[in-house]
Order: C-alpha cells, then sequence, then structure tokens
C-alpha cells in the first residue's frame, strides 16, 4: 500500500521563528498535531501561545520556519491560503459574533459567501450544528441577549457549519463566568469523542488531563516539555514548567 491521508499529519510546524519588530516571540518551534488528536497548550501570559495558533492559518505572518496543514506548505507565496483557512476552524477567547445579525445568520453567513451554499443548504446545516451544541431554540436572538457560554457555543457552531478538518481554540473559556466554562468544555469534549483534530490553548488542566492526547508546555516562546498530559501534569520534567503548574494547579 501507498501512503495513506491519514498518515499526513493535520499540523506540522518546524523551527518557526517569529519576530514583531526587535522581538522574537516564537523561537523556533517545532510542533505537530496529528488527524484526530486533541494536543493542548498551555503556558503563562506572554510565552507566545496565541501567536502560535494564529501562525498556524496565517493570521500571523511566520518570520521563518515551516507550516504544513494536512501537508501543504502555507509558507509557501504559491498557496491558495483561502483554501488551506476554509478546512481549518478557529474559536477565540472573544466570541466575535456578528452583533447585528441573529444567530441563525451568524451561522450562515460564511456559509453563503465561502461555500457559495444556497440559503436553504446553509439553513439546514447551520440548524445540525446549533442542535449538537444545544442552542436550537435560540436561532432567532440577537448575541447580546445570549450568555457568554451561549455565544461560545454559537461561535463553535459558526465554525463547525464550514465543516473544517481541524478547530483551532484559543483560550475558549477564559472570558466565561466559571459555571459557564463547564457547557464549552463538554461541547469541545464531544467533538473530541467524534474524532474532530484540535489544537487546544487552555488553562483548564481538567480538561487537558482529560481529553488531550498530548499536552505542550511554552514559555518565552519555546516548547519546554511536551507528552501525554497526565504525565506532564502529574511528573513535570522542567523547573519552568513546575514552578508553572504549583501556581495553576
Ligand atoms: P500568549 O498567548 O501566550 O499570552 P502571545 O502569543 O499573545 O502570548 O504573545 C507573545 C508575545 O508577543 C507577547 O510579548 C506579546 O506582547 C507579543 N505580541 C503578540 N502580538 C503582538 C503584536 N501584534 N504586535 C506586537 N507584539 C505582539
Ligand atoms: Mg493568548
Amino acid at each position: 500500500m501507498t501512503t495513506t491521508a491519514s498518515a499526513t499529519p493535520a499540523i506540522q510546524v518546524s523551527d518557526l521563528h517569529k519576530y514583531f519588530g526587535d522581538n522574537e516571540v516564537l523561537k523556533g518551534i517545532d510542533f505537530r498535531v496529528d488527524q484526530g488528536q486533541v494536543v493542548c497548550v498551555i503556558g503563562p501570559s506572554g510565552s507566545g501561545k496565541s501567536t502560535l495558533l494564529r501562525c498556524v492559518n496565517r493570521l500571523e505572518e511566520p518570520t521563518s520556519g515551516r507550516i504544513l496543514v494536512e501537508g501543504i506548505d502555507i509558507t509557501d507565496p504559491e498557496t491558495d491560503l483561502d483554501a488551506v483557512r476554509s478546512r481549518i476552524g478557529m474559536v477565540f477567547q472573544q466570541f466575535n459574533l456578528f452583533p447585528h445579525m441573529d444567530v441563525l445568520a451568524n451561522l450562515c453567513v460564511a456559509q453563503r459567501r465561502v461555500k457559495k451554499r444556497s440559503r436553504d443548504e446553509a439553513v439546514q446545516v447551520a440548524r445540525a450544528n446549533l442542535a449538537k451544541v444545544g442552542l436550537s431554540e435560540k436561532e432567532k436572538a440577537y448575541p447580546a441577549h445570549l450568555s457568554g457560554g451561549q455565544q461560545q457555543r454559537v461561535a463553535i457552531a459558526r465554525a463547525l457549519s464550514m465543516d473544517p478538518d481541524m478547530m483551532l481554540f484559543d483560550e475558549p473559556t477564559s472570558a466565561l463566568d466559571p459555571e459557564l466554562v463547564g457547557d464549552v468544555l463538554s461541547i469541545m469534549k464531544d467533538l473530541a469523542a467524534e474524532g474532530m483534530t484540535m489544537m487546544v490553548v487552555t488553562h483548564e488542566m481538567g480538561f487537558a488531563r482529560e481529553v488531550g492526547d498530548r499536552l505542550a508546555f511554552m514559555d518565552g516562546g519555546v516548547i519546554v516539555e511536551e507528552g501525554d498530559p497526565r504525565q506532564v501534569l502529574a511528573d513535570p520534567q522542567h523547573d519552568r514548567t513546575k514552578a508553572f503548574l504549583s501556581k495553576v494547579l
């Protein structure tokens, strides 16, 4: 047999460097997410987690290094970035819903514009994904009338409506009141159980331990330590990891 598509990593980052001006915020990152894997990234504020995530779909321009998404080099100027981005769903800390659109319209607009779906098809896909996040009854609601947790679930449903091959989450529960965090994490857990490929920047160590296939600890623009989440959390090898975990656990 020849190599199957599933052997191609979903994301492969090699020797990635990123400067903002003179400030080197990513200092040679090697990082990989295999298809169907959930990889969590933890680390102190300012360590470069968001920058790494944002480089993966070129919301940030890497200074040097290589990033392959499903084997396609997104740092190559010849690459059709829109085509690659359409395979990647992004969910941010701030939910970024369109405030002047109801929930259903929020879920349809990119499907119509980017996927060129008919109105009927877009609505059908939107409703299926709203059901998945438990918000079918909110399709006519405006974002301002939803709780933060509901808005984040809508944002997840919106990303899923584009049929992404993988989902990137940047601290999806950090802006939520504590009692709303669980609902969002449980949807992410369901997604993982369905086999979605996920890269998750998070401070939720319980999620990382329970759902993560791998855990990377970042500090100062490098991945200090990486491995099985249960092992890294229970028995960190590096002093910087120990110091960080002693503060958050
Ligand atoms: P984290 O997500 O781990 O908190 P970030 O990736 O957001 O870290 O930031 C890493 C470093 O890069 C920080 O020092 C931050 O100030 C800097 N940084 C991030 N985005 C920008 C930007 N657009 N312009 C300049 N500096 C930035
Ligand atoms: Mg961040």
